[in-house]
């Protein structure tokens, strides 16, 4: 009892694949999830549009249908919860994995709710649980947020932005949308050639029509109750501020992945060491999967290229047995 053949840590997509595969070679699984079923994407902006074509985030072989050119979150959100239940996976939800120890060639899993042992571990965390900061005076203010959700919230509210990437320039443009005064910071001298092709255009006109005001090589500098400070290269100016939406990236747990002895180097950009043919790390029988194993290269990894971890894991745990 709470003996597993295989133990997953997250129910994203790609713990969610690793279940099912797992399944496939007659292997008894247990998938342990922190939040709710696919949390990172319950936490994504309720409007949001992938990039990726629907095709491209299915899992067990199954088609995830939509006519729409892209899928929406919660279309997403029906397609793996319809996936869990048609595989009939052992998912346990609202439980967060704390320590992992290997004894006796055994895994010792303990969680804030229990305790398991398995024969190997999976590790799928992701990197959305822990946003960078800006390190700059005022973050801390609840007005300043690394998560952004509905825009209309923000309504006659003035919010600034901070990023050019696609999580940025959707809620610069929704909050603009829904009547928010919006002032886009950019670090860089451009919009982020990653932004959705389909968005690009709609960003750079609000830009031309001074509808959305940006600063470019620049950086927010402070930030207090009612104001911001930006650095220019015209120098610091401040404008009047509601909010603070600064969407600027996220990036894995490495305390934890550390704490359950994976060992990760100091610099940049921090890829936790694993052998990418068969996704193990220097802990024998413990695998990463999923975008975490990118460290801080969260552009790298995405669903439709890293689902094939499942797969090669598998693999090598079949080969090994
Ligand atoms: P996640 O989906 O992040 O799953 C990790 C899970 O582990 C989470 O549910 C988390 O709650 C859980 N967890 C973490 N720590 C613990 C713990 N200690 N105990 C228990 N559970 C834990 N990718 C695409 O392919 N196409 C897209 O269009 C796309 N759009 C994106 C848009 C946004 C806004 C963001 C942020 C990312 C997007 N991505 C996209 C990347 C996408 O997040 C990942 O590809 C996908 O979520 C990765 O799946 P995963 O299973 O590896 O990680």
């Amino acid at each position: 009892d709470n003996y597993y053949d295989i133990l997953i840590v997250g129910g994203g997509p790609i713990g969610i694949a690793c279940g099912i595969e797992a399944q496939k070679h007659n292997k008894s699984h247990i998938i342990i999830e922190k939040g709710c079923l696919v949390n990172s994407l319950y936490h994504y902006p309720v409007n949001m549009t992938f990039f990726s074509s629907a095709e491209r985030l299915e899992i067990g072989n199954t088609p995830f249908v939509t006519t729409n050119p892209k899928p929406k979150r919660a279309e997403a959100l029906e397609y793996y919860r319809r996936i869990e239940q048609k595989f009939n996976l052992n998912t346990h939800l609202f439980e967060e994995v704390l320590a992992i120890q290997k004894e006796e060639g055994l895994f010792k899993v303990q969680t804030n709710k229990d305790q398991y042992t398995a024969k190997q571990v999976i590790v799928a965390t992701g990197f959305y649980d822990i946003p960078m900061l800006m390190d700059i005076p005022g973050e801390e203010l609840p007005k300043v947020k690394h998560y952004y959700d509905d825009p209309h919230y923000y309504a006659k509210q003035q919010v600034l932005v901070v990023g050019a990437s696609n999580s940025s320039i959707d809620a610069a443009l929704e909050t603009f949308r829904k009547g928010a005064q919006v002032t886009l910071v950019v670090r860089g001298p451009a919009i982020s050639p990653r932004v959705k092709y389909w968005v690009r255009p709609d960003i750079d006109n609000r830009i031309a029509f001074g509808e959305v005001k940006a600063y470019f090589n620049s950086c927010l500098s402070r930030v207090t109750e009612k104001e911001a400070y930006i650095q220019t290269p015209e120098g610091e100016i401040c404008i009047p501020n509601d909010f603070v939406l600064a969407l600027t990236g996220y990036r894995p747990n490495f305390q934890f992945l550390r704490k359950i002895g994976i060992e990760i180097p100091e610099e940049k950009p921090m890829i936790p060491m694993h052998n990418p043919e068969t996704m193990e790390t220097n802990v024998p029988g413990l695998y990463l999967a999923g975008v975490v194993c990118g460290g801080l290269n969260t552009h790298l990894w995405f669903i439709e290229n890293s689902r094939i971890h499942a797969q090669m894991i598998l693999q090598h745990i079949i080969q090994q047995a």
